[in-house]
């Protein structure tokens, strides 16, 4: 099998969330060492817990959820682009510089944003790197479909609006948020993101994988 890097955040209870968002808890159902027949437990999470996808519905009711998510756009060819500047959005200019090639539809930041991932207790950072919304707009243009970032919004905290948000998923977008990106070079990829099978999701978390090529 080829090289595999998991992109995945661990869910755990001490885990970084959104702020305002339902902090994890994971709990015992059953327990065999209080004789149950297995160990079982229940968790409690926010559907845009860790290593997650954004459906449309996440931010405009009424579109699609993520169940009905194209399993193909979340499967394939990926390139994963460095930003190197630590806070700020990710904008055309740092998009054409990217060396996005004609047909490439999904791509992946990988940003100082990483580095929170190796905390053993993150706290919620002051500033981030996400993408801004003429980025966004950018993006759709270039016929991207797939969008991955770093941190656990692909939106600066607070934007009036949301525009990146709407305009990557008004344009049926799938943004996938909370990837570690940390010990992985920019280059070509495959990527395998899985977000779990909700129905009516307005969002949910995923195991990402990326594949050598
Ligand atoms: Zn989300």
């Amino acid at each position: 099998m080829s090289r595999l890097w998991d992109l995945s955040l661990p869910i755990s209870p001490d885990m970084l969330t959104w702020p305002g968002d339902p902090p994890v808890r994971i709990e015992p159902a059953h327990r065999i060492a209080s004789g149950d027949a297995a160990n079982v437990s229940e968790i409690h999470m926010g559907t845009h817990t860790g290593t997650h996808v954004d459906p449309p519905h996440h931010f405009i009711d009424g579109a699609p959820t993520v169940e009905s998510l194209p399993l193909d756009v979340l499967m394939g060819d990926a390139v994963v682009v460095e930003i190197g500047k630590p806070t700020g959005t990710i904008g055309p200019e740092e998009l054409e510089a990217a060396g996005l090639a004609e047909g490439d539809t999904r791509v992946l930041f990988k940003t100082p944003n990483s580095a929170i991932w190796a905390e053993p207790h993150p706290e919620f950072p002051a500033e981030y790197v996400s993408v801004g919304p003429e980025g966004a707009t950018w993006l759709v243009q270039h016929g991207i479909r797939l969008v991955g970032v770093d941190f656990l919004s692909v939106e600066k905290r607070g934007a009036p609006g949301h525009p990146t948000h709407v305009t990557l998923l008004g344009a049926g977008v799938v943004v996938i948020e909370g990837l570690n990106m940390s010990g992985v070079e920019p280059g070509r990829y495959q990527l395998i993101c899985l977000p779990i099978k909700i129905l009516g999701g307005d969002g949910a978390p995923a195991r990402a994988v990326l594949l050598e090529v």
